[in-house]
């Protein structure tokens, strides 16, 4: 979430840490100039508008829906034993969550299960209220679980209904998601994993959870959390070990969604898209490393 960041860059007075070149260009930017931190982050996270207006439900593969904002995703996994939700976005958008479920044909009371990418608001805060709507499950990363109980908008408990492992496999109507960990953004950051079939095909699916190092992230000498770099280190390999036929991520801007929609219906499935996987990966990781290492140098310039 991003109020969060701003406030550590506050805490920290370190300021936004603009960081010019990373090695590779993705699909959503011009070649030849990589994002900065901040480009990267605005990129992501849209404005306040685009973060709860909806974005036209669709399929996107298989049975799995696009139901999220200009933003913030939400997909929705239909089965014949009811739904599971990955991300409910902030609490203030739900109606408009509930509208493009509906829109797509699908019973928003038949949500059985609640799940997310990470515990900040933008992709969780709306937990409580769609459990109270249609009576689902919530399941979260265990290691996120503290950060969703500080999470009370209106100050409505946060609902827990079961802690997940690193593997752990969530199950409905023949449907079946892995949650891996793929930590650094938040403790228990999430990347969902599932098969699906199209004609015949089975393709793999993976929803990334954010690897997004956000303007005033301290990766170095972090009192809060002195391990960061290292969880994200981690992440980062997690993510490089899977070769999704289907990358998609906690915002749409992750995978060219917007882009991609328009193409739906001229030619194969646009969401199809291994290499675009690798695309949005590697800069990321590129721009964590560079932040990192002007963080490391910085640090070493005060000790001397
Ligand atoms: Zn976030």
């Amino acid at each position: 979430m991003w109020m969060t960041a701003m406030r550590i860059s506050g805490a920290v007075g370190a300021g936004v840490i603009m960081v010019a070149m990373v090695a590779m260009p993705t699909a959503q930017q011009p070649a030849g100039r990589a994002l900065t931190q901040e480009e990267m982050f605005r990129r992501n996270v849209g404005s306040r508008e685009d973060q709860v207006t909806p974005f036209p439900p669709h399929r996107i593969v298989g049975n799995l829906y696009y139901v999220g904002t200009h933003s913030l995703s939400a997909f929705l996994v239909a089965t014949p034993d009811g739904h599971i939700l990955i991300n409910t976005n902030w609490e203030r958008a739900v109606e408009g969550l509930k509208t493009s479920v509906e829109a797509l044909g699908f019973a928003f009371d038949d949500i059985e299960i609640i799940l997310g990418s990470h515990a900040h608001g933008d992709h969780m805060e709306g937990d409580a209220l769609v459990k109270e709507m249609t009576g689902a499950r919530v399941m979260a990363m265990a290691l996120d679980v503290p950060a969703l109980r500080r999470m009370r908008p209106g100050d409505k408990p946060h609902p827990i209904d079961r802690e997940l492992q690193d593997g752990d496999e969530v199950t409905l109507g023949g449907s079946t998601l892995v949650a891996r960990l793929t930590p650094g953004h938040t403790k228990g950051c999430t990347t969902w994993t599932m098969t699906v079939s199209e004609d015949g095909e089975s393709y793999d699916v993976a929803i990334i959870g954010s690897m997004g190092s956000n303007p005033g992230f301290q990766f170095v000498n972090n009192p809060d959390n002195p391990t960061i770099a290292d969880e994200f280190r981690e992440g980062f390999r997690v993510l490089q070990s899977l070769a999704p036929d289907v990358p998609l991520g906690s915002h749409p801007a992750m995978y060219g969604m917007a882009e991609k929609y328009e193409r739906i219906g001229d030619g194969p499935n646009p969401f199809i898209d291994p290499d675009g996987y690798r695309e949005e990966l590697d800069p990321v990781e590129a721009l964590f490393m560079q932040v990192l290492r002007e963080q490391e140098a910085a640090a070493a310039t005060e000790r001397r």
